[in-house]
C-alpha cells in the first residue's frame, strides 16, 4: 500500500509541499510578490536558514 503524505496548509497562500531544501522546514516569509502573465510569483525566504525560493501560482 502506497504511503499517502498528508499536507495540512497553515496559511491560505502557502503552496502545498513547499519545503526548504536547505533545512527541510516549511516556514517561509514572503519577501515580495509580483504578477507575471496572469500568474502570481512569490519570492520567499526561509525563516531558519535564509534560503530563498520563488513560487509561481496560477491565478484563477
Ligand atoms: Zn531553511
Amino acid at each position: 500500500m502506497p504511503r499517502v503524505r498528508r499536507v495540512v496548509p497553515t496559511e491560505k497562500d502557502q503552496p502545498l509541499g513547499l519545503v526548504c531544501r536547505g533545512c527541510g522546514c516549511q516556514h517561509f516569509r514572503v519577501l515580495y510578490l509580483k504578477r507575471i502573465a496572469g500568474a502570481i510569483v512569490r519570492r520567499r525566504e526561509c525563516r531558519h536558514c535564509g534560503r530563498r525560493v520563488s513560487t509561481r501560482e496560477a491565478q484563477a
